[in-house]
């Protein structure tokens, strides 16, 4: 299936890859996708002072990784630019803009400003004072051609404004249904190239995606009050209008606005807690869409089968920390073990460099292990949390933290030293989990004691964890020897005298 649906995501390299950003580009893609359109990425990148190309790879590295990959765009390592409209950066399409800016000159949909940042400055300040809106005065709307002869004579550089004419503008919002905006809360005239020659994004947003025959611009709901001016600039410029559909804000768990002071908003950050590629792109799309039934697991492809756009919703969409957790323990249960293991490996290492574990597990060890852990991590990098005890040699056990709540530190003493008699008399071969339990449960019930008393000592003494995973499979990964060694090193510690 093709069509001429072409869609995009614009980023500004002004900062690293937002989950917002991640949404709206997957957005996209879904449509593209579903439609069998086409999706354009586009690096709005004309702020200079503000944009950085670690911020680019960022940006671009993040949305490769997330498997939102664009059908045109720039390069990336690897990949070179590609699509028919190239370059994909705007400050590469400056000469596009100079002849858009000229073409709105001559037809009078555009005027040079002299205005200097003090007149603008009190323009702005006389408003405030009667609590007005800002909005241009008008200072320069309608000077002569000898007026502006007579500035440029002194010396002064216009910026270029444009004209925003009375009455209303509407669009039909595929989300968000029908919006008109009177032209008088524009805030009057608007600069689209500054005096500088710097083109603006309102300008630039429309010739780029004029240029590149942008069917549908889906964004985020924070652009809506931009639209009308974008639509009076492509009516200017003749060019045809394209659809808009505005997604819905994403919002913390309180229903307060997402920002990066509060809220972890960089996908690098996600990435580096061990959320799956598959989990984040799944919990992207609920990010304002859902299937409309309860299955909540999909993979890109089969969101892309899925995807309807007119069933975004219009309300704000609750970051949920959980289900995105609760998501990504799914995948981790999906992924087959030698892709698990690759997966966690990066996680390893960074646990082992900052001394959380004391050596790498082989990857024997990890496929041993992944039947009782694999449920258990909500993301890659809970691993060394859960079960750092087996890959450290030391482990530091407060002997305070031994003793659960019933028993005091006696009873605690004898039974850790008889459970370690009973799991002595195991060799090797029967050090298997379905061996250790029964014998340890006949010790339990000859004392008249509770399983959960002196299992939790056991389970403490060996891991210094009050949590890990069934116990007896945790005493079979640890080894009889270092099972044996840190039950006798905790007999030893509550045995010595208080105080020291
Ligand atoms: N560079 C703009 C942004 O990142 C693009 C907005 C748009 O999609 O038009 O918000």
């Amino acid at each position: 299936m093709r069509s001429d649906i072409r869609v995009r995501i614009a980023p500004s390299p002004t900062g690293p890859l937002h989950i917002g950003t991640a949404r709206t580009a997957l957005f996209n893609y879904l449509f593209a996708r579903h439609t069998g359109g086409t999706f354009v990425l586009r690096l709005e990148d004309t702020d200079v002072a503000r944009s950085t190309t670690a911020f680019e790879k960022d940006i671009l590295d993040g949305l490769h990784w997330l498997g939102i990959t664009w059908d045109e765009g720039p390069g990336i390592e690897g990949r070179e630019e590609t699509g028919p409209y190239a370059p994909y950066r705007q400050m590469a399409r400056l000469p596009q803009y100079a002849a858009a800016a000229a073409r709105l000159l001559a037809t009078d949909n555009a005027y040079p400003c002299f205005c200097t940042p003090e007149e603008l400055d009190a323009d702005r300040k006389a408003q405030e004072a009667q609590k007005l809106p800002p909005r241009y005065v008008g200072r320069c709307a309608a000077l002569t051609p000898a007026e502006r002869a007579a500035k440029e004579a002194e010396g002064r550089r216009g910026a270029l404004r444009f004209r925003v004419r009375s009455g209303v503008v509407g669009w039909n919002d595929i989300i968000r249904d029908r919006i008109e905006i009177d032209t008088s809360n524009l805030g009057g005239d608007f600069v689209i190239v500054r005096a500088d020659g710097t083109p603006l994004y309102h300008f630039t947003v429309v010739v780029d995606d004029m240029a590149m025959a942008i069917s549908h611009v889906i964004r985020g709901e924070d652009h809506v009050s931009n639209t009308p001016k974008h639509i009076l600039l492509f009516q200017a410029l003749g060019y045809e209008v394209p659809e808009f559909g505005h997604l819905p804000l994403i919002l913390n768990p309180d229903g307060t606005k997402m920002s990066k002071r509060k809220s972890q908003t960089a996908v690098a950050d996600y990435i580096a807690q061990g959320f799956t590629r598959e989990a984040l792109v799944n919990y992207f799309a609920f990010l304002g869409w859902s299937p409309g039934t309860e299955e909540e697991v999909f993979t890109l492809e089969e969101l892309g089968e899925r995807f309807d756009l007119h069933k975004v919703q219009k309300g704000g969409a609750r970051f949920d920390r959980e289900r995105l957790e609760w998501l990504n323990g799914q995948w981790i249960r999906k992924l087959d073990d030698e892709e698990l293991i690759a997966r966690l490996r990066p996680f390893l290492e960074a646990a082992a460099v900052a001394g959380e574990i004391g050596r790498q597990p082989t990857d024997d060890e990890l496929r041993t292990l992944l039947p009782i852990v694999r449920e258990r991590i909500p993301t890659l990098a809970s691993l060394p949390e859960l079960v750092g005890f087996l890959w450290t040699d030391d482990i530091a056990v407060d002997p305070a933290s031994i003793i659960p709540k019933r028993w005091d530190a006696a009873t605690t003493h004898d039974g850790l030293a008889a459970a370690r008699e009973v799991l002595a008399a195991h060799d090797a071969v029967t050090w298997e989990a379905d061996e250790l339990e029964p014998p340890l449960r006949e010790l339990v019930e000859a004392r008249g004691w509770k399983a959960g008393d002196l299992f939790m000592a056991i389970r403490v003494a060996t891991t210094g964890k009050t949590a890990t995973p069934p116990l007896f499979d945790t005493l079979v990964a640890l080894g009889r020897d270092r099972t044996l060694a840190r039950l006798d090193a905790a007999i030893a510690s509550l045995s010595a005298p208080a105080g020291t």
